[in-house]
């Protein structure tokens, strides 16, 4: 496989996950709608002010390895 192309599967495998983290996964806590951060490291529930993380690409969906958003960060968007 060349370069090129195993560049182009990996944004297009990138692209795909991002649309299925976003449809698929919902909060763990409330099942609310989740939010991919603009890094793309953390899927935020607003409702609850919980970042989970995202690590190798794999969501970890558990309420204890969750972060707690910042007063700020709970303001920025909704
Ligand atoms: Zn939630």
């Amino acid at each position: 496989m060349n370069v090129l192309s195993s560049c182009r599967l990996k944004r297009l495998r990138e692209q795909t996950m991002d649309k299925k983290l976003l449809s698929m996964l919902a909060c763990p806590v409330c099942k609310g709608e989740l939010k991919l951060n603009e890094a793309r490291t953390e899927l935020v529930c607003y409702q609850d002010a919980m970042a989970f993380p995202i690590r190798e690409g794999i969501p970890v969906m558990i309420a204890v390895e969750a972060r707690t958003l910042s007063t700020d960060e709970r303001l920025e968007k909704h």
